[in-house]
């Protein structure tokens, strides 16, 4: 770190700040990357179980969808940093794609997005090798990372103070704030830099942990633990509606697993940011009862116990349609943030920060978010791609 002003301080060494970075050729112009935890990309090499999947395939008129209500406001930075541009890229820079099941992915379809369906990672199945070829990108630009730099003040004189945790300050004339979000708080997002932002005016969500397993009341599958129900429909109800079950949050169909504690599975992750405690989740098996697995045929049976003839055979058909559960808490260790910036704060062309010049945000930091398969990596690749377009020109 030097004294002198920097063109570009990138708040934030995770996925997002890293993409931006190598994105973004300085061009002999001083760029700094502060990342407050001791390396970068803590969160990356943790994606997809350490395979890291990093996008989704199929035709980017999809991936709208995956951001729920956000997804339209998306829509312009989605479709112009896509799938597609990220595969290219990271084939571009030798890593080579699989999809699921180890097959190749072919980037050279276009323009529409990537010609595969499904879930795409490294083919090496390492995210150290995605987070090494970022590192390696931000450093031919020019950039420098400094770790253990922990931000915990931000304000706008002629340039941008940044104040650190130590005391130390610097000067840069543009800031981004790649911070993440509040869960996984040992990876660094800690939610310290929304507070920083908030605190200069900026309209903040708030954060909530998404993609999370959830608890519920009366669980009576802890026995069924790491056994799998695949296309499972669960549909949120919110708590003024969980007496009636008329105003439905959200439904999702997907793979619901069984855990010890509670609910968990893509259905379950997709649907967690919609329910409190207190509010109902509605599980519809979408199978007959011979297709279940034999314990939870039993332990079906032995709830509806009690009940004769008729009455039991129809509550043993309703508990397939409907197996109502009241949910009694949403795990914090959410895999990520819903909440953040607010949208309207944005511009999402160039993720500046309406309100201040050379104020930037990107990545989980941002109010989006996606849902399982490879969706929160490719926003924050888009996000930090739209920034690193702005600043290409901006310095
Ligand atoms: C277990 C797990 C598995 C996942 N798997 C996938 C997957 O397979 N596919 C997918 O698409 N998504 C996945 N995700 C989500 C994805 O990893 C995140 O959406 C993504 O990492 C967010 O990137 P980011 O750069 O915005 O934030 P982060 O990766 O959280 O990076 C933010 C960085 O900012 C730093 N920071 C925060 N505050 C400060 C401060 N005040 N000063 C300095 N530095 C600061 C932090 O230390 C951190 O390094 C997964 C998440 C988890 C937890």
């Amino acid at each position: 770190m030097t004294n002198s002003i920097y063109d570009i301080v990138i708040i934030g060494g995770g996925a997002s700040g890293l993409m931006l970075a190598a994105q973004c050729d300085l061009n002999g112009k001083k760029g700094l990357i502060l990342e407050g935890g001791s390396s970068p990309g803590s969160k990356l090499l943790m994606s997809g179980g350490g395979r890291c999947n990093i996008t989704h395939g199929g035709p980017v008129k999809d991936f709208v969808y995956a951001y729920g209500n956000e997804g339209q406001t998306l829509r312009r930075c989605l479709y112009r940093h896509n799938n597609l541009e990220l595969a290219r890229w990271l084939i571009g820079h030798g890593i080579e794609l699989a999809d699921e099941n180890g097959d190749p992915v072919d980037a050279s379809y276009g323009p529409d997005g990537i010609d595969s369906a499904g879930r795409v990672f490294p083919a090496s199945g390492k995210a150290r090798d995605v987070l090494e070829t970022f590192l390696e990108e931000a450093s031919w630009n020019g950039w420098q990372i400094e770790t253990g730099a922990k931000v915990s003040g931000l304000r706008k004189d002629d340039s941008w103070k940044i104040t650190l945790i130590n005391g130390y300050e610097l000067y840069s004339r543009n800031v981004v704030a790649a911070s993440g979000g509040i869960t996984y708080p040992e990876t660094g997002s800690d939610g310290s830099m929304l507070e920083i932002l908030e605190d200069l005016g900026i309209d903040i969500n708030e954060p909530r942990p998404a993609l999370a397993p959830v608890c519920v009341e009366n669980y009576p599958y802890a026995e069924l633990s790491g056994v799998s129900i695949p296309d499972v429909t669960a549909t949120a109800y919110s708590s003024d509606a969980a007496c009636t079950c008329k105003g439905k949050a959200a439904r999702m169909k997907g793979d619901l697993l069984f855990t010890h504690e509670g609910l968990s599975g893509p259905v379950i992750l997709n649907i967690s940011k919609y329910v409190e405690p207190g509010e109902l989740i509605r599980l519809c098996y979408n199978k007959e009862l011979h297709e279940l697995p034999r314990r939870m045929q039993r332990i079906l049976r032995e709830r509806s116990r009690g009940l004769l003839g008729d009455v039991r055979t129809n509550v043993l058909a309703a508990f397939l349609q409907q197996d109502d559960f009241i949910v009694s808490g949403v795990d914090e260790r959410g895999m990520v943030t819903a909440g953040g910036v607010s949208l309207d704060e944005i511009d999402m062309k160039t993720m500046r920060i309406k309100k201040h010049e050379g104020l930037y945000v990107i990545g989980e930091a941002i109010d989006a978010d996606g849902i399982t398969g490879g969706y929160n990596l490719q926003l924050c690749w888009s996000t930090a791609a739209a920034a690193a377009d702005d600043l290409n020109d901006v310095i």
